[in-house]
């Protein structure tokens, strides 16, 4: 087993455990506040199926079973320390953006009942912190799991939802919310912070 042969995968399974722990603790909180709006369609299932496949299946199956032993490289020492702090800052981030999002949290393009427009905490500098922390999450998983197949992933299965599903859920909260969306996007960055300089 590769929790064996590579010790480091250990350090990522117990990171993955908790990431998990965390999405199904707020998906359990948001369930009371009722859907009233949902915009998925053949696309954002193929998109979210791609992620499960990426972030999910593949890596418990290299770390359980044989079958990517075929893939596997052998990477510097140093590396999979860094993966190590870059999964500290991921799963710090995708707590943060749930709590702050509360029950306004969905899996995929949904408004709620009761949905309020966040802006605080970590979404007063960026519009999408949870996404941010999921890329860090698949560098993390990159720089801790040695192999071709299962290390990247979930990076190469995020790519697509992210490009494809942010302009959506942006056009939708649009929607929503009017001139309040149109105002924050001009005040903050997707992932990286806008800095004011840009904003004149
Ligand atoms: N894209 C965000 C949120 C991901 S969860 C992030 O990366 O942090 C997806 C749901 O969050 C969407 O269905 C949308 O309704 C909701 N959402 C996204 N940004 C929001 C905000 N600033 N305030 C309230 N709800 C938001």
């Amino acid at each position: 087993m590769n929790l064996i042969r590579h010790p480091w995968n250990l350090v990522f399974l117990v990171g993955f455990i908790i990431y998990i722990g965390i999405r199904h603790v707020f998906e359990r909180r948001a369930k009371g506040n009722e859907r009233i709006f949902r915009r998925i369609d053949a696309l954002e299932i193929a998109l979210m199926g791609l992620v499960g496949l990426g972030s999910l299946l593949l890596p418990v199956l290299y770390l359980f079973t044989p079958l990517f032993a075929f893939a596997d490289y052998v990477q510097l020492e140093l590396v999979p320390w860094f993966g190590c702090a870059i999964m500290l800052a991921a799963l710090w981030l995708f707590w943060r953006s749930h709590a702050d999002l509360g029950e306004n949290f969905s899996m995929s393009l949904e408004i709620r009942k009761e949905h309020q427009l966040i802006r605080r905490g970590v979404y007063r500098l960026i519009r999408h912190p949870m996404y941010a922390s999921i890329w860090l999450f698949g560098i993390a998983q990159a720089l801790l799991l040695p192999n071709w197949a299962a290390g990247f992933s979930a990076m190469v299965a995020f790519t697509p939802l992210y490009f494809l599903r942010t302009p959506r859920e942006e056009k939708m909260l649009k929607e929503v919310f009017g001139e309040a969306y149109a105002e924050y996007m001009r005040q903050t960055g997707r992932v990286f912070p806008r800095f004011k300089w840009e904003r004149r």
